[in-house]
């Protein structure tokens, strides 16, 4: 026997029936993508899917060559001469896509997209090679009431979900490019005066990201981050009007906030409003969901200017979020189960299990001519409602069983034609 072919590390299957380490069945994904959709719906914004593969560029240009996700996390190659990315995120391709196809010529977009993303990251628990993000863009809004709605979209996801009472949504304001730059030349002198004490990465991030030191999880940095100059005093006017409108805008909604002035998200092109929502509950990968506003990043992409706002989270720590505390219907069991006895029957089953799915039901056909009582075996084990079974004299005189596997209505044999009539009757 040849030896076994395995998956790349952090890059998972998504089954059928939960494994050991990975609780999420597929069907539990699927209900979640079902949900989601409504939401999205409910809040019109509008599906936009695009390719895997981007132009490295793309990502240089957006998301920053210093950032790590640029810097070491993408899974770049040649392709022929051209230099290619699998995408690491969904909003740069998503721009991409908008001005290449000029969609926000007369309109604002609000723009929706749901797929796998790629880094070359250490696995763990809530930390993939391959994970799935869905993430919203509201396009052309430049005002504060559009940050508190995208908000407030993600507040009232969680709720659908049941986990709205174990995340937490952490708050910034990263003012605008002068305001950055006039805080990052005061933080730059602060750091360098502490420069004896910094980590590795302290050291590298000094001057090519300093706002991502005080990032640092290294407790022994705590104090000279705590003490450092923040961003927050370097804000103009219209930043701090911006953020207060936020801020008054949440109040108003009910929607519970901490201000975390040390929050700066690890891509490059955000402005004013950060957020991330935050969890207790899965260990060190505590973050689900993070956006902020890119009012520049548009114009970099070679648009118009268009002050935009949008959201990703991660699906994969979503859900294990939702499995442990939350609640999601999934309908994974088929409804009836279809069994025959006989070759002379298998037609007559094919055709009855046929007028079921035309009705409505879902119908599982077990092809094997096996034993009735293993045959009802695995009707139970797969969880299915009711039985239906067409033995040789049934198929001959056009009739079938019917079985109500929970037992409330027992077994009947009825014309096929009724079939349809009788399990509605009983699922009513
Ligand atoms: P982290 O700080 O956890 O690395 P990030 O800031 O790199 O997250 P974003 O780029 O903002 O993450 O992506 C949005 C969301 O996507 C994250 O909040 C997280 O839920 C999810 N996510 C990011 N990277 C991964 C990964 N490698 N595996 C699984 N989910 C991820
Ligand atoms: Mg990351």
């Amino acid at each position: 026997m040849s030896s076994k072919i395995q998956a790349v590390k952090g890059m998972n299957d998504l089954l059928p029936t939960a494994q050991k380490d990975w609780p999420i069945d597929s069907a539990f994904w699927q209900a979640f993508e079902r949900e989601a959709a409504r939401w999205m719906k409910d809040y019109a914004y509008r599906f936009i899917r695009t390719p895997m593969i981007e132009p490295t560029a793309l990502f240089v240009r957006s998301i920053g060559e210093e950032t790590d996700v640029v810097g070491k996390e993408m899974y770049t190659f040649d392709d022929y001469g051209e230099s290619l990315s699998l995408r690491p995120e969904g909003t740069a391709s998503c721009l991409r896509a908008v001005v290449e196809h000029n969609l926000l010529y007369n309109a604002p977009q609000k723009l929706w997209y749901m797929g796998a993303m790629f880094r070359h990251e250490k696995p763990q628990k809530g930390r993939y090679r391959q994970f799935h993000q869905l993430g919203v863009e509201a396009l052309g809004f430049a005002g504060a009431d559009t940050d508190a709605e995208i908000i407030a979209m993600c507040a009232d996801l969680w709720q659908r979900l049941g986990i709205l009472d174990c995340v937490q949504l952490e708050l910034n304001c990263l003012g605008n490019r002068d305001e950055r730059a006039a805080h990052r030349a005061a933080l730059v002198a602060y750091l360098q005066q502490h420069e004896a004490i910094l980590d590795e990465d302290g050291k590298r991030r000094l001057h090519t990201n300093p706002l991502r030191v005080l990032d640092t999880k290294n407790p022994a940095l705590q104090d000279m981050a705590n003490n450092a100059p923040r961003l927050l005093d370097f804000l103009g006017e219209d930043s701090r009007h911006h953020y207060a409108a936020l801020k008054n805008l949440l109040n108003a909604l009910g929607i519970a906030f901490v201000e975390n002035p040390r929050l700066v998200r690890g891509l490059d092109y955000y402005n004013a409003t950060v957020f991330e929502w935050t969890t207790d509950k899965l260990g060190a990968q505590g973050t689900i969901c993070g956006g902020g506003r890119y009012d520049g990043l548009i114009e970099e992409l070679g648009g118009k200017p268009t002050p935009s706002i949008g959201f990703a989270m991660g699906i994969e720590r979503l859900l294990l979020l939702v499995h442990e505390h939350g609640c999601l219907q999934t309908d994974a069991a088929p409804e009836v189960y279809a069994m025959y006895q006989g070759d002379a029957a298998a037609a007559a089953l094919l055709q009855a299990a046929q007028s079921l799915r035309a009705a409505g039901f879902a119908v599982l056909t077990h092809g094997s001519n096996q034993k009735l009582a293993t045959q009802f075996k695995k009707a139970d084990a797969c969880g299915a409602r009711f039985g239906l079974i067409v033995g040789e004299s049934e198929a001959a005189a056009d009739e079938v069983t019917l079985k109500d596997l929970r037992g409330e209505h027992g077994q009947v044999t009825v014309p096929a034609a009724q079939a349809v009539l009788q399990l509605q009757q009983w699922k009513a």
